[in-house]
């Protein structure tokens, strides 16, 4: 692990214009896909990104954007983030980067968790960002209470929720919508994730599961819907490849879907 920030003088997220944070209710229903495809298609739609990725015990994003190799350095500001671009406008912040080895884990009490995540809030040195997105650990946890007491000050803009269509995922969604009324974080709009299969060969999306259970949901909860991601292997494919979406399939119609998610927000 590497060492603490000793000295800061970052204004954490003070230069950063728009706070997003992205949950869950449950882990594998493709929170961090869409934390990471939310900044990868504002970064194209010409914003400065930054993905902070606070999923202490399971950090995938450095996997997702191949920067498994990657560690963070320090500045007399705080903790530079490792950025996917020459350009620095993509820039990621992850446990992943400041453990000694990838398959180390993250097994620590409540209390040393909350203090990583109120450093990742306070000390990373994010330079004029637009969009911060935050992708949380899935539930609602005592992480999720100290994230939300941290960034307290800074105001974020609110919350996307990712569900499954399967009921049971639906039901997890729930209880954080419940979550972001007692922490007064506004809801942004739900995303139905793996919301049907798009064959590879001729592009048809065929339902495998229900559809429309997140839609339903967010009319039930009179929150806006932004709209379904369907399983598309090409994105499971970049995603394992650790190569952008974007380059690899421009025309993708789920890269569309995505597109239309951002104008939304
Ligand atoms: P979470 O952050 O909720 O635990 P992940 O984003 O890590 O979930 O996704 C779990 C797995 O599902 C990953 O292997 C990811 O590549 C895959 N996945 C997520 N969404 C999609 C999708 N729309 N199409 C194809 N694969 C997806």
């Amino acid at each position: 692990m590497a060492a603490p920030v000793e000295q800061t003088h970052a204004s954490g997220l003070a230069s950063v214009k728009h706070v997003l944070l992205v949950l869950s209710g449950k882990g594998g229903v493709g929170k961090s896909t869409v934390s990471t495809q939310v900044a990868l298609a504002l970064r194209q739609a010409g914003k400065k990104v930054g993905l902070l990725d606070i999923d202490l015990c399971g950090p995938s994003i450095p996997k997702m954007l191949n920067l498994e190799s990657h560690e963070v350095h320090q500045c007399p500001e705080g903790w530079v983030p490792v950025y996917v671009d020459k350009e620095q406008r993509l820039g990621v912040m992850s446990i992943g980067f400041l453990l000694n080895n990838r398959d180390d884990a993250v097994v620590w009490r409540g209390p040393k968790k909350n203090a990583m995540i109120k450093q990742f809030i306070n000390d990373v040195f994010w330079q004029d960002v637009d969009y911060l997105v935050i992708d949380t650990p899935p539930g609602t946890s005592d992480e999720h209470i100290t994230v939300m007491e941290a960034l307290k000050e800074y105001k974020p803009d609110g919350a996307i929720l990712v569900t499954t269509p399967q009921a049971v995922a639906v039901g997890d969604v729930r209880r954080e919508l419940t979550f972001c009324k007692k922490t007064g974080l506004k809801i942004l709009g739900i995303i139905e994730n793996m919301s049907g299969y798009v064959c590879p060969h001729c592009s048809e999306c065929n339902n495998i599961f229900s559809k429309g259970g997140g839609e339903g949901l967010a009319q039930h909860a009179s929150v806006p819907f932004l709209g379904c991601i369907p399983f598309d292997p090409q994105l499971t494919q970049s995603l394992e490849e650790g190569k952008s979406f974007v380059d690899l399939f421009p025309q993708s119609q789920t890269l569309e879907v995505i597109r239309t998610i951002i104008e939304q927000l």
